[in-house]
């Protein structure tokens, strides 16, 4: 495998500092310094870049973000385990890698970009990848604190994320990223590519978001695809029932006999900005 800092292999890291992979930290780590590169690629220009990464582990993915020239990775960890591994990181980059140990579920993401505007990059943990999701889609104020998202996914969650209406996938992930997002599913990746494998493939997605999205609230448009995807296979009549029902409908133009998933975004907005 070709160096690309003269840091120690990945292997060695984990062996010497015992980081066996802890499932219910949804640990799977990538060894391949070139695949971490590919991801990190995926990014866009990296040249100057202020980067957030979620889950950086033993440092596989941090190591390609600074090799390909970031100017700074802040790096939010849970596992304590993982701190002398990224130690050993910053040390290599003076200057260029802020630890913070702590749970990405509760950190305030906006406050540690600190005025800098940030790319979001990160192979997630599984149990926690799409309530960060959703809490990145429903940021305010937009446009927001971040200038794209580029995430490992599960691939059946990456199809979720890009899904056009009238598909099994389309569903409520698909909607709120497609209301302020341009979302591409860039490249799978094999479960042999990681250690230990995952059950499926994965996938990495890129996002970056829409200047101007369609008006609307953006806790409206949560309730309605919670409600109307909750009940997916019900008429919208039936599943909207307690956010106004029939009336809601046929106030926003749409067919009450119709199902969530043949709802446009477009449409899915109409219904939000109708329903308070
Ligand atoms: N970035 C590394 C790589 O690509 O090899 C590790 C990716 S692994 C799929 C997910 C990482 O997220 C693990 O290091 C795990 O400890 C960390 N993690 C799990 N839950 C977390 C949480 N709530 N907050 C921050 N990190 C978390």
């Amino acid at each position: 495998m070709a160096a690309i800092d003269g840091l120690p292999p990945l292997r060695d890291v984990i062996a010497r500092y015992g980081l066996n992979a802890k499932k219910t930290l949804g640990q799977n780590f990538l060894l391949d310094l070139n695949l971490t590169q590919k991801i990190a690629r995926a990014a866009g220009n990296l040249d100057g870049a202020v980067i957030l990464e979620v889950g950086p582990g033993p440092g596989g993915l941090t190591r390609a973000l600074l090799a390909c020239g970031a100017r700074k990775v802040i790096a939010v960890e849970r596992d304590a385990r993982c701190m002398p591994a990224l130690q050993e990181i910053a040390g290599h980059y003076p200057q260029r890698l802020q630890i913070v140990e702590g749970d990405a579920l509760e950190v305030d993401f906006a406050a540690l970009a600190a005025g800098d505007t940030i790319k979001i990059v990160a192979n997630l943990p599984y149990n926690i990848g799409t309530p960060l999701l959703v809490s990145w889609l429903l940021t305010e104020p937009w446009p927001p604190y971040f200038a794209s998202l580029t995430l490992m996914f599960q691939k059946e969650v990456a199809q979720r994320i890009v899904a056009r209406p009238g598909t099994s996938a389309y569903g409520r992930l698909s909607v709120l990223a497609g209301w302020r997002m341009e979302a591409e599913l860039v490249f799978d990746v094999p479960r042999q590519a990681f250690t230990p494998p995952p059950k499926v493939t994965s996938s990495v997605v890129h996002l970056t978001p829409r200047e101007t999205p369609l008006a609307c609230a953006a806790s409206s448009l949560a309730k309605v695809t919670q409600a109307a995807f909750g009940q997916r296979r019900k008429m919208l009549r039936q599943s909207l029932k307690a956010l106004g029902g029939e009336g809601l409908l046929v106030g926003a133009g749409i067919d009450p006999q119709r199902r969530a998933e043949t709802l446009s975004v477009e449409e899915f907005c109409r219904l939000a900005q109708a329903v308070y």
